[in-house]
């Protein structure tokens, strides 16, 4: 286990808080890490979002799913993801999950666009 107020990213550095609206730590990582461009990406997937217990609450195209959804939504966006037409398929790197450690026993995530613009994660 990794001491808390230790970075998740270099398991080194003590912890820049970055808090959420509700006082959730949303990345326990240093002012090192936080440069990387997983965390960067993250850092402006998730900026503005109102996020509780790992999922969004904020209305909108998100709203109800899990916190990493926006984050690999931006990788897909950017043609880092495998699209069938239908379900997008984003590997999980490693560095993902020192930022979301509920993924830590998942390999790819699953999203789909519905026709009202609502992006949902497949299980
Ligand atoms: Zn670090």
């Amino acid at each position: 286990m990794i001491p808390p107020g230790t970075c998740r990213m270099c398991r080194q550095r003590p912890v820049a808080a970055f808090q959420f609206r509700d006082g959730e730590v949303r990345f326990a990582l240093c002012s090192a890490c936080d440069q990387t461009p997983a965390a960067k990406r993250a850092h402006e997937a998730l900026d503005g979002y109102d996020i509780r217990n790992g999922c969004i609450h904020s209305p909108g195209k998100f709203e109800g799913e899990r916190r990493y959804v926006p984050y690999y939504w931006a990788i897909y966006l950017e043609g880092g993801a495998d699209d069938d037409g239908r379900v997008v398929s984003v590997r999980v790197e490693e560095d993902d999950k020192a930022l979301f450690p509920e993924l830590m026993q998942r390999h790819r995530v699953r999203l789909i666009e519905d026709e009202a613009g609502f992006v949902c994660e497949v299980r």
